[in-house]
């Protein structure tokens, strides 16, 4: 169980989420959609409190993952974890 951590620089990815058509009145977090390459599953990302990164988990193997935010703003939200 020591897989390294998934660190994925997306360039382009903006802290300037594109607005949430599903039920953002309720949860604000953004999320983004990771495939993870490990176990072959899918999963939502979501952004940390702080707005820096998008910090998760594979819901099967827990092998932590984290997206830094930068300068930009990438309407992309569907990326891979390999
Ligand atoms: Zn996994």
């Amino acid at each position: 169980m020591n897989e390294p951590a998934y660190r994925l620089d997306i360039d382009g990815m903006g802290a300037d989420e594109p607005a949430d058509a599903t039920g953002s009145a309720l949860r604000g977090r953004p999320w983004i959609g990771i495939y993870f390459e490990c176990c072959s599953v899918y999963a939502r990302v979501y952004r940390n409190a702080a707005g820096t990164l998008y910090q998760g988990r594979c819901p099967r193997c827990q092998r932590s993952l984290s997206v830094p935010i930068g300068p930009g703003g990438t309407t992309d939200r569907f990326f891979k974890a390999e």
